[in-house]
């Protein structure tokens, strides 16, 4: 109680002064050692010193007799009264956080430098500042917290720096002119209600060390066509809320990364944009109602890791024709319900695996079970490899075959040929395959018993008179001598 006393006797000791009409510019502190000097004429508030701003907390007016009911939220900072005027805000080097709202509800906020040692801006600190277009927030920030920039509706693009690893939720919610983002490698998690609401946003690039997407994240961003959530994703989910992160989405172009394995509840319901979805392949669940009402969705390939679909997975996805199963997942309840466009499915493997599906039977898989089945083999090679040159991996000797080993050009399987063992050279005793000058005193050595030489029995009769003489030794030095 007496922090806030002195909080406001501070408050009222710096502003009094601005209703004198000479006055062009007040001055205080926000009872840390940060200054604040608001110039009225220009509208730059700056903010110096060192250390952390305070937080300043919203005013709220709450109902009567139910406080959970918000009717009005006010600015509650020291320059509360005097918002509109404030066109540039200046942190000079030294301070290292921004407040909670500082500058909630700065219609005329434009222009906002920040030093690079700033590392925390705070909860709502720029929420609805609604002529905010740009701001660049330095390498050095660590934490964007919740509502940081909520309701910035100018707000067209922002660089998030790679020393960000924590963004908190709302941050860019209904930021309905921002085009689009970069989330630094250094976010781990996006969760709530992100980018709910940014209508205008196209282009989502996901950093390469974010794990978790939760909550409503994307949430009604109608412009959003494509995403690619890379293999570092391990989890989206709801968040325990009824809408998954990209419930009511633009979305048309889905690639879910090998970080993959279940695609929860409702993750991607009512994404009625959805045209072509890639899963990846560790997907093993697909949860409850997880694309239903996906009314674009036309085509949809399982991949052989699903094992199980869950109720009403594609339910009302009344686009939807053809649906390939690559293995042999289990099919719940309703999961085709209502895919009064469903014509088509095709089955890798035959007849008798696509009985292996084990398929819940009710009225709510009817257009599958009534659709066209089509049997891809899948063995490519079936009907014969397309064996490669081969390559002769066991060089043949005099004495023992060698291999040419064969790979398939199509599947990569391989078959390994015998070669058959070198017919004998008269001669050529060290086995190098010609005669030469060399093979004289090989054969000297083998004649007096040196070991060292491996073939003698063939190579060594050169008169072809069944033993191995001293006249081999001459017949050899006529054939070397020519
Ligand atoms: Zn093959």
């Amino acid at each position: 109680m007496k922090k806030l006393l002195s909080l406001v006797v501070v408050a009222v000791m710096v502003f009094a002064a601005f209703s004198a009409s000479v006055q062009v510019s007040a001055e205080g502190s926000d009872e840390s050692n940060i200054s604040i000097s608001l110039n009225y004429i220009t509208g730059t508030l700056t903010i110096s010193g060192t250390g952390d701003m305070k937080d300043y907390p919203l005013r709220c007016v709450y109902d009567e007799y139910d406080p959970s009911i918000i009717y009005e939220r006010y600015n509650n900072a020291p320059w509360a009264n005097y918002c509109n005027l404030i066109k540039t805000v200046e942190i000079t080097s030294g301070v290292t956080s921004i407040g909670e709202a500082a500058f909630y509800d700065c219609d005329n906020l434009t222009t906002v430098i920040i030093p690079d040692t700033v590392a925390k801006i705070g909860w709502g600190s720029f929420e609805n500042c609604s002529r905010l277009e740009n701001i660049t927030i330095p390498n050095g920030v660590t934490e964007i917290q919740n509502d940081a920039f909520k309701d910035c509706s100018s707000l067209s693009s922002i660089e998030l720096p790679n020393s960000l690893t924590s963004l908190g939720m709302s941050v860019f919610a209904n930021c309905t002119s921002l085009t689009d983002i970069t989330i630094p490698d250094g976010i781990e998690e996006l969760n709530g209600s992100l980018f709910s609401g940014c209508t205008s946003l196209g282009n989502v690039v996901i950093g390469t060390g974010v794990k978790y997407i939760r909550g409503g994240v994307f949430y009604g961003c109608s412009s959003l066509e494509s995403l690619v959530i890379p293999d570092g994703v391990i989890s989206l989910d709801s968040g325990g809320f009824y809408n998954g992160p990209f419930t009511n989405s633009g979305l048309k172009n889905l690639v879910i990364g090998n970080g993959i394995t279940q695609i929860k509840d409702l993750t991607f319901r009512n994404c009625s944009s959805l045209t072509n979805v890639t899963l990846g392949n560790n997907v093993d669940t697909i949860g409850g109602q997880a694309f239903q009402n996906c009314t674009s969705l036309s085509s949809i390939v399982i991949p052989e890791s699903v094992r199980e679909i869950n109720l009403s997975a594609f339910s009302g996805c009344t686009s939807l024709a053809e649906v390939t199963f690559m293995g042999r997942p289990l099919i719940g309840k309703h999961v085709f319900k209502d895919c009064t466009s469903l014509s088509d499915v095709y089955i890798y493997g035959t007849s008798e695996d696509w009985l292996e599906i084990r398929l819940c039977a009710d009225e709510g898989n009817t257009y599958l079970i009534r659709a066209t089945a089509h049997y891809i083999n899948p063995d490519p090679c079936a009907a014969g490899h397309s064996w490669g040159p081969g390559v002769v991996t066991l060089v043949p000797t005099y004495t023992e075959p060698g291999e040419r080993t064969y790979t398939c050009v199509v599947c990569g399987a391989t078959r390994v040929d015998s070669i058959p063992g070198l017919a004998a050279l008269p001669g050529d005793i060290d086995g190098d395959g010609v005669i030469a000058v060399k093979d004289l005193p090989a054969m000297k050595k083998a004649l007096t018993g040196v070991s060292g030489v491996s073939v003698i029995t063939v190579n060594c009769d050169i008169d072809g008179d069944g033993m191995f003489t001293l006249k081999d030794v001459s017949a050899l030095k006529r054939m070397i001598a020519g």
